[in-house]
């Protein structure tokens, strides 16, 4: 098996959840004790909030790929960015590293693609949802259509992201909210709907939905065991 590079901490709170789910699925593939060989460095995710908002991407690029080449020199073998939102930053990290690195809406972009779906909403930061970064991998390398929220209902989301989300809180209410959201992007025609930020899994899941999810949280986690597992 091979060691799963782990860049944590957007927020801890999701990272707890890749750690649990690499080693689940481990453990599910290989059976007996196994468990996952992995490294995580954890980045302080006030700097990176605070960065994100004043729009310094550049400034991002380079923590995030400090971050890569650390887990490369502490003997990781793939790379994995534990947050759809700073895959913004995908770009310098795969040019400052010689090891795989797994991109979230790539393993997203398989997972629709298996379950044949063509249309699909997608849910996230203001960031993921309003740049093209995103959506542009899963239209270009999979032909999948992403429909995003109005203006407002993305306000909406993206405030419940910061001001509860990563700050481990979950809310009814909130919930109550995405819920109505997923179900006017269900009039709108989407087959599926995107859960494109890792902490919005902590708050929905496939029984508050008509539609199916595709947690990426899940999704990026599983993939990449498989990969560690099939890296020769
Ligand atoms: N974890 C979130 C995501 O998947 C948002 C936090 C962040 O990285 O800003 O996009």
């Amino acid at each position: 098996m091979k060691t799963i590079g782990l860049i944590g901490g957007m927020s801890w709170e999701s990272s707890i959840v890749y750690y649990e789910l690499i080693n689940k699925k481990a453990k599910e593939l290989l059976g007996g004790f196994h468990s996952c060989q992995s490294l995580m460095y954890t980045v302080d995710f006030d700097e990176i909030v605070k960065l994100q908002h004043e729009d310094k991407w550049e400034e991002l690029d380079v923590i995030m790929a400090d971050a890569a080449k650390r887990l490369e020199k502490a003997g990781a073998d793939l790379v994995v960015l534990c947050t759809n939102t700073m895959h913004l930053c995908s770009k310098a990290i795969k040019d400052n590293i010689s090891i795989p690195f797994l991109h979230i809406a790539e393993a997203t972009g398989i997972a629709i693609t298996n379950h044949d779906m063509k249309k699909v909403a997608l849910l996230g930061t203001r960031f993921t949802m309003e740049k093209d970064f995103y959506k542009k991998v899963l239209a270009d390398k999979f032909g999948i259509e992403v429909i995003v929220p109005d203006e407002e209902e993305r306000e909406k989301i993206h405030q419940i992201i910061y001001g509860e989300l990563v700050q481990g809180q979950i809310k009814p209410e909130s919930r109550e909210v995405y819920k109505k959201i997923i179900k006017r992007l269900e009039k709108r025609g989407a087959e599926g709907v995107i859960l494109g930020c890792t902490e919005i899994p902590l708050l929905i899941s496939e029984s508050d939905v008509d539609i199916p999810i595709f947690d990426t949280t899940k999704i990026h986690a599983e993939k990449a065991v498989e990969l560690a597992l099939s890296i020769r």
